[in-house]
């Protein structure tokens, strides 16, 4: 039977999203294909290896994310960095996002470093956070898609060499100014989307799983699913940000 290998990066500190729907739903969709996801939880202190398809890594608090930031780079940066090199999958989320880029300066001025995975840096505004239901235009794998999700942040995110996730349609995206949502290169994601994002959005969570089945040597090309309900999810979520689908 397929197996994806699903790393979760610091579930005690970074998970005030339901980041662990979006990893039930990477389970579930494997599932519904015959196919299995292993989870594998790595915090604070514990170093990580490179060979998992998939790496996740969410939201935190400015106060865990000060902890983790101090963690990440001596204990997982490495591996990080050799496991996207081969293929694998970075999926962050929100201070997981931010961690992901240079580093995040919080309100109070304290630099947390990131790992420099995506050319991107936060810096916190000590304007008002950029909260609210967000859609963006997103290319996948070559192809166009509209995506929806909750942002809550009060980091303003500047991108360097690297591509935005999508245009912001409705909603605040990396810095309320740009109009761009979220860095990606290979198949390193960041974005400020959560509530969680997968649930909704599962053209995202099947490229995902396109991207690890093909890390882990299995057939990349997913059968269709009934996706009803995720549609009418994403529908209720992309109207209450005052767009139709
Ligand atoms: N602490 C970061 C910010 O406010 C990220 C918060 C979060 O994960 N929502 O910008």
């Amino acid at each position: 039977m397929s197996t994806v290998r699903l790393c979760h990066l610091y579930p005690a500190e970074m998970s005030i999203y339901a980041d662990r729907g979006n990893i039930a739903v990477l389970r579930r969709r494997l599932e519904w294909r015959g196919m299995t996801l292993e989870v594998t939880g790595a915090g604070l202190g514990e170093p990580i290896d490179d060979t998992f398809d998939v790496y996740y890594l969410g939201g935190g608090q400015d106060r865990d994310q000060e902890v983790v930031a101090a963690d990440l780079g001596p204990t997982k940066a490495d591996a990080l960095r050799s496991a996207t090199d081969d293929g694998a999958v970075f999926l962050a989320v929100c201070g997981g996002y931010q961690l992901a880029g240079h580093g995040y300066t919080g309100v109070d001025g304290s630099r947390m470093p990131g790992i420099g995975l995506l050319d991107v840096d936060t810096v916190a505004s000590t304007g008002p956070r950029l909260i609210g239901d967000v859609i963006i235009d997103a290319e996948l794998d070559g192809v166009h898609r509209r995506l929806v999700g909750f942002e809550n942040h009060a980091g303003r995110t500047s991108l360097g060499d690297v591509r935005p996730l999508g245009r912001v349609v409705h909603g605040h995206g990396n810095d309320g100014a740009s109009g761009g949502e979220g860095a990606t290169r290979d198949h390193i994601i960041g974005t400020y989307l959560h509530g969680p994002l997968l649930p909704k959005n599962p053209a995202l969570a099947d490229a995902v799983l396109g991207w690890a089945l093909g890390h882990a040597g299995h057939d990349a090309a997913l059968e269709p699913l009934d996706d009803a309900l995720e549609t009418r999810a994403h529908a209720v979520a992309a109207s209450r940000a005052g767009v139709r689908r």
